[in-house]
């Protein structure tokens, strides 16, 4: 007969990294507290046998009528008082050492494990994220086609109806593949940096997207714009494309973006300025999240996955640069990466993700 037992006699405990970990690192400490703690044993109950033999023959050579058993029952009671005493103190240290020990390796191992663990939860956030994002134009393309399938008289018209539609998920997906691969593509590579002029960087980002700025009636000032810095060209126009896509996206019709630099100092902020929706203040601290949209009416009509913010900010990292932003509701927004000019010492890279 089968009996239930309770839960905790049938599952095994689950022994978490941490506590592995402090086990190895306890393990560790106490092998090394034993092979000291041994030789120092030995080696001085040796030397006291020595020195109370050096003692009994000296007493033996001045009396040596005085000596009787009664002076070796003293000898042997003083020799195994010591032995004892000494391994009382060593076995004290060393349960000092693993008590002191355990509490230091537990802690040792906290803050080994903790940015790993970060990192996994971070990294199994984006899988999930991702799945989601991808499965959301898969399912409606999915139903789309069943609903068409089960319709014995599909029109022509209404086949092509849905062949638009399902064209229109494709090219969600199509961009949000794109945009998984270029989070992947700035990873870990190295960016070699050379000097680049901050006003071609900008002509080049507006030439390609003058449709979309036409289309959207947004005009695009960069006067301002001078100054060398040191980057990566293809990275930094990446990114500047990306800020210079979403000002636009975000910009109310007859509205104008600018880009302009400034210097100060070894570095130069560059900076892409809009007047339109802006963002509200409980969005800005997330914006820059991989996924992350701001919930506006905008944002549910402008395509897009959240994704090109964190593009900007990990290619930004790579420059050994910052990105940050400032924006009011309704009033619009500044995006400012702050370069280092070229000519002046480079700044150590980011140690690699
Ligand atoms: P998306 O593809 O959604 O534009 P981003 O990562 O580029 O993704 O931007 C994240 C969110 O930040 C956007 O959904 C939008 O809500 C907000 N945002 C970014 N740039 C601007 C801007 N210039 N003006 C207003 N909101 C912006």
């Amino acid at each position: 007969m089968k009996r239930n037992l309770p839960q905790f006699l049938t599952t095994r405990p689950r022994i978490t990294p941490t506590v592995k970990l402090t086990i190895s690192y306890l393990a560790l400490l106490m092998a090394l507290s034993l092979i000291l703690t041994i030789p120092l044993y030995r080696s001085s109950t040796g030397a006291a046998d020595r020195g109370l033999r050096s003692e009994r023959l000296y007493f033996e050579g001045a009396n040596p009528y005085s000596i009787g058993p009664n002076y070796q029952q003293i000898e042997l009671g003083q020799v195994t008082g010591f032995h004892k005493h000494l391994l009382n103190e060593l076995i004290t240290l060393n349960l000092l050492v693993l008590l002191i020990g355990g509490g230091l390796s537990f802690y040792l191992a906290r803050r080994t494990l903790s940015p790993i663990e970060a990192a996994l939860a971070a990294q199994s956030r984006f899988a999930a994220d991702a799945s989601h994002e991808l499965r959301t134009p898969l399912t409606a393309m999915k139903s789309e086609i069943e609903v068409s399938l089960r319709d014995p008289h599909l029109p022509i018209a209404g086949a092509r109806e849905l062949l638009k539609s399902n064209l229109e998920e494709v090219a969600k997906l199509e961009a949000l593949a794109g945009g998984l691969l270029r989070l992947a593509r700035h990873g870990n590579e190295r960016l070699p940096l050379s000097p680049v002029d901050l006003s071609e960087i900008s002509a080049k980002a507006i030439s390609r997207l003058s449709v979309a700025a036409e289309q959207q009636h947004v005009s695009i000032n960069m006067a301002d714009v001078s100054g060398t810095v040191l980057a990566d060209p293809d990275a930094l126009l990446e990114l500047t494309v990306i800020l210079l896509d979403n000002a636009i996206k975000y910009s109310s019709a007859a509205s104008e973006v600018k880009l302009y630099a400034k210097r100060h100092g070894a570095i130069i902020d560059f900076t892409v300025k809009d007047t339109g929706t802006g963002i509200a203040a409980s969005d800005l601290p997330h914006i820059f999240d991989r996924f992350y949209r701001a919930d506006t009416s905008r944002s549910k009509v402008t395509p897009g996955y959240g994704l090109g913010l964190s593009i900007a900010a990990r290619i930004a990292e790579l420059h050994g640069a910052s990105i940050d932003a400032t924006s009011k509701l309704g009033a619009g927004s500044h995006f400012t990466i702050h370069l280092r000019a070229a000519g002046t010492q480079p700044k150590a890279l980011p140690a690699k993700v």
